[in-house]
């Protein structure tokens, strides 16, 4: 765990660097064009710049001086001109022709690399919260941050190289000019870094807060929490959630306030006026009162400090911006370099076609240290032992569903191991392991596309199997009157015509999802649970047809369903408390005898009449 003064602690200005350095890497990745340009635009615009400052007006002044013949000044512009023409000429091509193009090109690739690895990073990160912190931080205008700070690395090196032969020519003229560049270094590095230090540290204060409010933005128009949003009282909380975000960054902007217009004056102040007001009045005392200047050399000398001061701010503040940069980048940098436990795209054996057993042997697990949710938990399904469907029951809380995340590797054990076909599952390949796996969950989630791809889900399949898949989880028929048929769209999300079908109905196409995909092994995750009693009868009939074929496991809430599983195992608190046949936990006449006898009461009397008989 990080101390309250670790999270505090701002990065370093080498850091910041190494991420500036890391911006450049990322922007030549993904458009190495847009680099090239940049660099180009940024170099002749200071050369030119720097041209016209020192040597263009030194030109015509000393020719002017020397009385040199028009037509060779008249020449010498012209030339300049055309040099001008054409570097004007490139600078819009870059700016209009090549940015606009580079810069969706460079969000796209970014975004995706981003996405990829979101994606690649175990689920857990999805549920820490300074972890989930950083990804929005690394989100938020990623794409322009990195495309500003590699222009402004060009734009200080450009700088550099001008501001050096201003400087020289400066010096040349007269050395005691230089003593001018301290203040703005002062202004720009000292309190300009302070200025930085204090927006990064405002803006990681805020986010925690802002997630919030963006948060109940979100609800505010997703449609799927329309409906609670106007049957309960919701509405008042979430207000008050926002509110209390809002007073939050508010009062973290006051906190602020005073250190940041301090150092905002110092750098302004020091930057601004000292050295533009301190130049001239030396410049004006040189030449009218100690007379070591002419009046040309003054001219020459007023252009060159304009530049040279521009130069030495711009390059300050670009620095600042570059180091703030940084300090953002820094979050990206980390969340892309997050070393994951559990990566998606992890290599390893891959599974042998044919599942011969599944088994959790001695398997703890814990989401928060301490906490133990799993319990030395040891079960086996095999094919050749009679045990190839297994049905997990128990009160909410009990376990099942954090079973079956550990079955899919979406989390690891922290004690003991998964099997199969006799080989830890770690030593698979992830991909090519999970692929044995078809699930449908009670938390389902239905998208925005046809009735076909919400079945197939990517994968590629004739009419046969959505139709079959379908059919067996006994909506075949609904989906065969919509308009369309399985090509029927659902949700309205992207189509005004698409299909809102009821709860129950979203769930059989989910349950047809798993029927549809040809892997080994099924999950059935509380399949029914917005089913009535008879859709839920008949949908259980497909799911034990089904599992003649593949291993399957299966959480239900509804014992009923169970009973045709060959083996039941009741959980509490983490622990197996029963285990056996249908048949055997009722002969038991312990807590799943008692469960099954309260359900049976509730739906089907008769029938529970009959099974405590057996
Ligand atoms: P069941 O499926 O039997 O209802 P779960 O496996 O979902 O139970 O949950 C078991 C326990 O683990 C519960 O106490 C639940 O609060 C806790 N739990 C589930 N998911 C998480 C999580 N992501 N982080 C922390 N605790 C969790």
């Amino acid at each position: 765990m990080k101390t309250k003064k670790e999270k505090k602690k701002d990065i370093s200005l080498k850091q910041a660097a190494i991420n500036n350095i890391y911006a450049v890497k990322l922007l030549w990745r993904a458009s190495r064009k847009s680099v090239i340009h940049m660099g180009l635009s940024e170099f002749f615009g200071h050369m030119t710049w720097m041209f016209f400052s020192v040597f263009f007006i030194r030109y015509i002044a000393d020719a002017i001086q020397n009385d040199t013949p028009f037509m060779t000044i008249f020449t010498y512009i012209t030339a300049v001109a055309a040099v001008m023409l054409f570097l004007s000429l490139y600078n819009s091509y870059a700016a209009n022709i090549v940015r606009p193009l580079e810069d969706v090109k460079v969000y796209s690739r970014l975004y995706s690399e981003i996405y990829k690895k979101a994606e690649n990073v175990e689920l857990s990160c999805y549920e820490d919260s300074g972890f989930y912190d950083k990804y929005t931080m690394a989100v938020d205008g990623a794409s322009e941050k990195i495309t500003e700070t590699v222009r402004l690395i060009f734009a200080i090196i450009s700088a550099l190289c001008a501001g050096m032969v201003t400087y020289i020519a400066m010096f040349q003229i007269d050395k005691k000019l230089i003593l001018f560049v301290l203040s703005p270094i002062v202004g720009n590095f000292i309190f300009g870094n302070i200025r930085n230090k204090l927006s990064f540290r405002f803006y990681k204060e805020i986010t925690p807060f802002t997630r919030r409010t963006e948060y109940v933005n979100r609800l505010m128009y997703l449609s799927d929490y329309a409906k609670e949003m106007r049957l309960s009282n919701i509405y008042n909380l979430l207000e008050d959630t926002y509110n209390k975000a809002v007073d939050n960054n508010v009062a973290t902007a006051r906190k602020y306030r005073v250190k940041n217009t301090a150092s905002g004056f110092g750098q302004y102040f020091l930057s601004y006026p000292v050295i533009f007001e301190g130049i001239c009045l030396y410049g004006m005392y040189s030449a009218l009162v100690v007379k070591t200047l002419d009046l040309s050399q003054m001219a020459v000398l007023t252009s060159m400090m304009g530049l040279a001061s521009w130069a030495l701010i711009n390059t300050a503040n670009n620095l600042m911006t570059c180091s703030r940069n940084g300090m953002f980048l820094h979050n990206l940098r980390s969340f892309m370099e997050h070393t994951e436990t559990i990566p998606e795209n992890g290599d390893g054996i891959i599974p042998a076609p044919k599942i011969t057993s599944i088994e959790f042997r001695n398997v703890s697990f814990e989401y928060k240290p301490d906490s133990p949710v799993i319990k030395n938990l040891s079960f086996k399904l095999s094919d050749g032992g009679g045990k190839s469907s297994i049905a997990l029951v128990g009160h909410n809380g009990a376990g099942k569903t954090t079973i079956v995340k550990l079955l899919f590797r979406l989390y690891d054990p922290t004690g003991g191991e998964i099997l199969l076909n006799g080989i830890n599952i770690k030593e698979y390949n992830l991909r090519a392991y999970r692929n044995l796996f078809a699930a449908a969950f009670q938390d389902f989630k239905i998208f925005a596309g046809s009735v076909r791809e919400n079945v197939l889900m990517g994968r590629k399949g004739g009419d046969e199997v959505v139709l079959s898949a379908l059919k067996r989880a006994c909506v075949a028929e609904k989906i065969e009157s919509l308009p369309g048929g399985a090509d029927a769209v659902l949700t309205k999300e992207f189509d005004e015509d698409g299909q809102v079908l009821s709860g129950g109905e979203f769930q059989k196409i989910v349950v047809a999802r798993a029927f549809a995909n040809p892997a080994p092994i099924k999950v059935f995750d509380e399949p029914s649970s917005a089913l009535d009693p008879i859709a839920e009868y008949e949908l259980f009939e497909s799911i034990l047809e089904e599992s003649k074929e593949n291993f399957m496991f299966f959480i239900s809430h509804r014992l009923s369903s169970v009973k045709n599983a060959d083996e039941v195992i009741m959980l509490e608190n983490g622990e197996i408390i029963e285990r056996g046949t249908h048949t055997e936990l009722l002969k038991l006449n312990q807590k799943y005898a008692d469960m099954f006898q309260k359900q049976a009461r509730n739906y089907q009397p008769e029938t529970f009449e009959n099974e405590v008989a057996v």
